[in-house]
């Protein structure tokens, strides 16, 4: 009999039309956002029940269990599912190097892209020293429900790009 993904939990992804779903894998501990890789249901299950994360390769069109060939395993602490089922979060333990580049993350292989830094206090032009308490706390308000729309817009954007794969 063959093993399948928890039909309860298959129910809740929204897989692209390659039927992945983008899975980002997080040192446990320190919060290190480690790497970006692709799951379907079997990669999912797999990476649920042994302990060990697996990832379908886009690639080779093959299943890799992160770790096998370069040592550097990726030991299961916890995983979840996004709000709308689109993106995983796996916490894991990684030995060694995430990136097939050799460094921790995938993220300082590829870099800072120097993004212009945002201050909630200058969004509208009107810092905290020229509001009174009451203003403030309606801009407090405003830019919360700003930060929300850009959440779902991010929820909508993300997982369209492609990622560099370490075995
Ligand atoms: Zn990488």
């Amino acid at each position: 009999m063959p093993e399948v993904l928890d039909p309860t939990i298959s129910a809740r992804l929204k897989r692209d039309d390659a039927g992945l779903v983008a899975a980002v894998v997080q040192q446990h501990d320190t919060g290190e956002v480690l790497m970006v890789g692709w799951m379907d249901d079997e990669a999912l299950r797999r990476t649920l029940t042994e302990g060990r994360v697996t990832f379908w390769s886009r690639s080779r069109k093959e299943y890799w269990r992160k770790g096998d060939t370069s040592g550097h395993a990726q030991y299961v602490k916890a995983a979840s599912i996004d709000c709308d089922g689109d993106a995983l979060l796996v916490q894991v333990d990684q030995v060694g190097a995430a990136c097939h580049t050799g460094t921790r993350t995938c993220f300082e292989a590829g870099g800072d892209l120097g993004a212009v830094v945002g201050d909630r206090a200058q969004q509208d032009g009107a810092g905290p020293d020229s509001a009174g308490p009451d203003r403030a706390q309606q801009d407090r308000a405003q830019q919360d429900r700003a930060g929300q729309d850009r959440a779902q817009q991010d929820r909508n954007e993300h997982g369209n790009q492609q990622n560099e794969e370490n075995r």
